[in-house]
């Protein structure tokens, strides 16, 4: 019933979003410094911000997520947060010694016009940074963009502030990871092993935010990418950002100031966008693909196969962040299954044009829009009018699936309701035969809840 006062009507809105699909820029920033070993993630601005960044990320990880803030009162609401950055930097290091310090702006700081470049720099000049500590920082006004610009830009300012070239090439490749879970950066990490092909990932959250119980509470866990890991990016053969959105900006950076050329690739979700993974790393590092690889991949493309008419033009709808929903679509287009209202909260005209045109060449029928209007009113309503046998999307869209009665498959980002997302990939071919289970059960789930007692069938 929670959703019931959503028109059927479609009308065209400016200025209003109901029901965004999207959070806000800090907490993307938050979760990408998380993957940086021995960082504290520092949010600029109020508490309010600060507790609602790390409560979200707490709810989708189940994990406790630590992160300071420069806690605003009117004083520096009307004057500015200097005095408070500088404070915070010093206690911070002193109280809870973390290696480095990640600032990044809020909503206020922002419209208040505070230079984090010129506070961070005066923190080093009036010595409050003890040596062989690091504060770095990145701007994310919550006023513009999503969560996935945020993690963006402080990855961004991660690869601008740590990389060094030294001119010794090293025999490394970096990968920059576009939004996934810690599971999705095991999988790669694991992958790039089996290729025998020594990585830098970053960010790099497995072993933070899907840390086991060891019975001691650790204030840093012992994953993240190492500072030394970061500098070294520097002298890297190549970069491979995965994902145009929210990698692909740090790979830029990279390129700029230490010459490593990159190349930009999907997040590798199902099957084609995987091979051209697998294939690119073993271009870039001249190795060939061993069995095991090549076994995985069988093993997919034998269930896809096998299941085949179970997808067959089964209608979806689909919602999340532009670097999972581009592979994800060409997944579900390779599945057989129609994607037929796709919508993301992120805006940006490059994930409009590489989604038009996978869309273009396979699914010109297919409803798409991105930006502020692209919310989940806008979906439900496409729902209404044009029915569909599946929704994909985070825990919000569950609300929807009640109302319209269709099955729902939890992905993306936050998930609050659902444990899995962090601990099982869905990247890679075994991620992506994770998938055609989950997206299988919940049609055969369907199937069984709906089938008159004369056709409901033992096997399938
Ligand atoms: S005020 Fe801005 S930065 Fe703070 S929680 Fe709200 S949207 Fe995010």
């Amino acid at each position: 019933m929670l959703l019931r006062h959503t028109s059927k009507e479609v009308k065209e809105r400016e200025g209003l979003t109901i029901n965004p699909a999207k959070t806000c820029q800090p907490i993307g920033a938050m979760y990408a410094a998380l993957g940086i070993h021995g960082c504290l993630p520092h949010s600029h601005g109020s508490q309010g911000c600060c507790s609602y960044h790390r409560s979200t990320l707490t709810r989708h990880y189940k994990e406790p997520v630590m992160a300071a803030t420069s806690s605003f009162t009117e004083g520096a609401s009307v004057f500015g947060g200097q005095a408070n950055l500088l404070a915070a930097i010093e206690t911070i290091f002193s109280v809870y010694e973390p290696d480095i310090i990640a600032v990044h702006s809020t909503c206020l700081s922002e419209t208040i016009g505070d230079d984090l470049q010129q506070i961070t720099r005066k923190a080093r000049d009036d010595g409050k940074i003890p040596e062989g500590k690091h504060v770095i920082f990145a701007s994310t006004p919550s006023f513009i963009g999503s969560h996935v610009t945020g993690y963006s830009n402080m990855l961004t300012g991660i690869a601008e502030q740590f990389a060094v070239s030294t001119g010794a090439k090293k025999n490394q490749i970096n990968i920059i990871a576009g939004w996934m879970e810690p599971s999705d950066m095991r999988e790669i990490k694991l992958l790039s092993k089996k290729l025998g092909i020594k990585i830098v990932l970053f960010p790099d959250t497995s072993d933070v935010l899907d840390a086991p119980q060891t019975g001691k509470h650790v204030f840093y866990p012992k994953g993240g990418t190492t500072v030394s890991e970061l500098q070294s990016t520097g002298d890297s053969l190549f970069s491979l950002a995965l994902g145009s959105i929210s990698a692909e900006p740090a790979a830029i950076a990279l390129e700029k100031k230490c010459k490593v050329g990159f190349e930009t690739l999907d997040i590798p979700i199902g099957l084609t966008a995987t091979d051209r993974f697998i294939m690119k790393m073993s271009e870039v590092a001249n190795v060939s693909v061993p069995d095991e690889i090549t076994e995985e991949r069988g093993r997919l493309v034998d269930v896809m196969a096998d299941m085949e008419q179970y997808f067959y033009g089964k209608r979806v709808a689909l919602f999340g962040d532009p670097d999972q929903l581009l592979p994800l679509t060409e997944f579900l287009l390779d599945l057989n299954m129609k994607p037929v209202h796709i919508v993301s909260g992120t805006p940006g005209q490059r994930f409009e044009k590489q989604m038009r045109q996978l869309l273009d060449q396979r699914s010109p029928e297919t409803n798409f829009r991105n930006g502020l209007q692209a919310d989940m009113f806008l979906l439900h309503q496409w729902m209404k009018n044009d029915p569909v046998d599946l929704l994909i999307g985070n825990t919000y869209g569950k609300y929807m699936a009640r109302d319209e009665d269709v099955p729902f498959i939890r992905f993306g980002f936050p998930i609050l309701d659902r444990i899995g997302h962090s601990y099982f990939p869905n990247v890679g071919y075994s991620g992506s035969l994770r998938l055609v289970e989950k997206i299988l059960s919940a049609l055969m789930d369907r199937q069984d809840r709906d089938a008159l007692e004369e056709k409901f069938e033992l096997v399938m």
